[in-house]
């Protein structure tokens, strides 16, 4: 249904002269500057709802039905204008009526909105019968029109919101994660950490921090150059989240170091998984360029068991310190560091 389809009109009347009249004013050849028209005709109040109907049930409501008050021997055009306006808020109606017993307020109040239900009394001048459809036509045209250009005006807004949408999450990720690994970043990471400790501070549960460096990789990037080094860096980032549950949260903390921070977890439970991850990338070489490559880490473990008297900065200071033991006393291997 759109601005600038036919305008269907739908006219009951007993009367054969009435439908003749209706027939010929409502013509689609009228040449009516606001048809064509498409008219359907009955004389029954009865056959008048089952057309409707039917046209509601397609979705193509009529846009204006004459209905005349009294149609013998079945129901009258005020229970069709009930039927039809509960099938269609949109169609107008038009009562028509010869006799002067029926009340137009009363019509008016039984088939509201008021200003979509009209109301001529017989004898009707074919030129009325052609100002009210040239008029209700050239109305329903216009609503069309608005009810498109809205449409289209919110579809617009939609695609924009859309695309706002992913530019912003676009621009969100690439301020959280490292864009080398897709691991979250240093901030990201230390706000999980920030987050971990506050909620354990009220659980009383403990919270441990793993650093994890990289042996000897300057030389790696020394004798297989800076884009090979890329590579292993990609390489164990991806082997490192696979070896981790989803709620542990692994960041690149810079160069060739990660920090992981498990959220619930001990001393014990820390070296388990430090060792885990150590083993993971010491037990399976890295294929580079078709050469295989061996890459260790060092790994330091610190935890808070209570995490109201730790600090960010003496958790990580102490996976810091855990670290260097680790590289001091030959790399590939996992040292702990209480805190404080
Ligand atoms: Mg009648």
């Amino acid at each position: 249904m759109t601005a600038t389809s036919t305008i269907r009109i739908l006219a009951a009347d007993d009367e054969e002269m009435m439908r003749n009249l209706y027939r010929q004013v409502l013509d689609k050849h009228s040449g009516d500057m606001h048809g064509p028209y498409e008219l359907v005709l009955c004389d029954q109040g009865e056959a008048a709802v089952a057309i409707a109907r039917e046209a509601a049930a397609e979705g193509d409501a009529f846009a204006i039905a004459f209905l005349d008050v009294r149609m013998p021997p079945g129901r009258g055009g005020l229970w069709a204008a009930e039927e039809l306006r509960a099938l269609s808020a949109a169609t107008q109606i038009v009562m028509v009526t010869g006799y002067s017993d029926v009340d137009p307020e009363n019509i008016e109040q039984r088939v509201p909105p008021s200003d979509r239900l009209l109301y001529i009394q017989k004898p009707v001048h074919p030129f009325e019968i052609r100002q009210f459809a040239s008029t209700l036509a050239a109305r329903w045209r216009m609503e069309r029109r608005i009810q498109e250009i809205q449409q289209g005006f919110e579809r617009l807004v939609e695609e924009r919101t859309a695309a706002l949408q992913k530019a912003y999450a676009e621009l969100e990720y690439r301020a959280t994660h490292d864009e080398l690994t897709g691991l979250p970043n240093r901030t990201t990471v230390i706000e999980a950490l920030s987050k971990e400790l506050s909620r354990s501070g009220r659980s009383g549960r403990s919270v441990a921090v793993v650093m994890v460096d990289i042996d000897h990789f300057k030389s790696i990037n020394d004798a297989h150059g800076h884009l090979a080094g890329d590579t292993v860096l990609k390489a164990i980032a991806e082997r490192m989240r696979h070896l981790l549950r989803p709620y542990d949260t692994i960041g690149r903390f810079g160069g060739e170091e990660f920090l992981l921070v498990i959220p619930e977890c001990g001393r014990e439970d820390a070296l388990l998984v430090a060792e885990r991850l150590r083993a993971g990338v010491a037990d399976q070489a890295i294929t580079l360029e078709g050469r295989t490559l061996s890459v260790t880490l060092s790994v330091g473990v610190a935890w808070a068991d209570d995490a109201r008297h730790q600090g960010i900065d003496t958790l990580v200071a102490a996976a810091d310190q855990a670290l260097y033991r680790a590289k001091e006393e030959g790399r590939n291997r996992v040292r702990p560091h209480a805190p404080g």
